[in-house]
């Protein structure tokens, strides 16, 4: 039988409303088209109801302000810090911060009060009323830091080289030395981090020093979730989005329980992540899209 036109009408519009372009792409799709603004009603509007509490954890390079030059550089935008205040401030959200920064610089940086900062890739953790919690350094190791600092400083900081000091792990970066110069301050820069007993990582233009315990972002978020959001927060609301390598080990952390987002525009990069979003101002989206669920 045929069907009544209005019918017929509203089934087209249905049709069409189903084949309209989809405005990101899931993780790990190839083939999807390059598209700048995620549909987040797509992805987070079966998961995250109104009225629903939330757990919102962030990265902060890369992810809630651009990357720029130099680290002081970095400013997030007043829209973002606007939101993410109201998010923090709504009674329905629980928010941290874990950046691979200082956790001073971070809130510093942030300025918003009523959120759990945590730093160098989650080593540290400063709560709102200014407690603060730091993974155990083993103090020998502890003890060297300064030493080892003076160290770099005197031997391998010339031509443009310096090093930043984030209280527990240092980096030292190379990105504005002379190219002549850098292979042999960067293996030199190696060799005196481990000589004081500190793990030496290769980065993007620099070698970072850690502490040699095993932690990461991703134990960092089970840590502060468990101990302030909810002891049973896999039954919860988390979400999660971050930029970085060091921030796969939350969307590892988290996956099939949260939602995360990898900021990326490389659509062949594998990632743990359920999508991924191509920009800081994606992300701004994101918490556009919290904020009207929350507020
Ligand atoms: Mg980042």
């Amino acid at each position: 039988m045929a069907r009544s036109t209005p019918l017929a009408a509203l089934s087209c519009l249905i049709l069409l409303n189903c084949l309209k372009p989809l405005i990101s792409w899931p993780a790990n799709d190839k083939h999807a088209s390059d598209m700048s603004q995620p549909d987040f009603d797509q992805y987070l509007g079966d998961y995250l109801k109104p009225g629903d509490t939330v757990a919102l954890l962030l990265d902060y390079d890369g992810t809630l302000a651009e990357l720029t030059s130099h680290p002081n550089l970095t400013q997030m935008s007043d829209e973002m810090r606007e939101s993410l205040r109201n998010i923090a401030n709504s009674g329905k959200a629980f928010v941290s911060v874990i950046s691979g920064r200082d956790v001073d610089g971070v809130k510093e940086k942030i300025g918003i009060n009523n959120i759990i900062y945590s730093g160098n890739h989650g080593l540290e953790v400063l709560y709102p009323n200014g407690t603060r919690h730091n993974q155990g350094i083993p103090k020998d190791v502890a003890d060297n830091f300064d030493k080892m600092i003076d160290h770099l400083n005197r031997e391998v900081v010339h031509h443009g080289s310096w090093v930043e000091n984030k209280r527990v792990s240092i980096t030292f970066h190379f990105r504005e030395a002379e190219q002549k110069y850098v292979p042999e301050m960067a293996a030199r820069a190696k060799e005196i981090i481990e000589s004081y007993g500190y793990r030496a990582n290769p980065a993007h233009a620099s070698v970072e020093g850690k502490p040699p315990i095993q932690w990461n972002k991703g134990l960092a978020a089970e840590y502060i979730l468990g101990s302030s959001f909810d002891p049973n927060w896999r039954t919860r609301k988390v979400l999660f989005a971050g930029d970085d390598t060091t921030d796969e080990d939350v969307m590892k952390m988290i996956k099939g329980t949260g939602r995360s987002f990898r900021v990326t525009k490389d659509k062949d990069l594998v990632t743990n992540a359920d999508y991924k979003i191509p920009s800081v101002d994606a992300v701004y989206h994101l918490l556009k899209w919290i904020e009207s669920r929350v507020v």
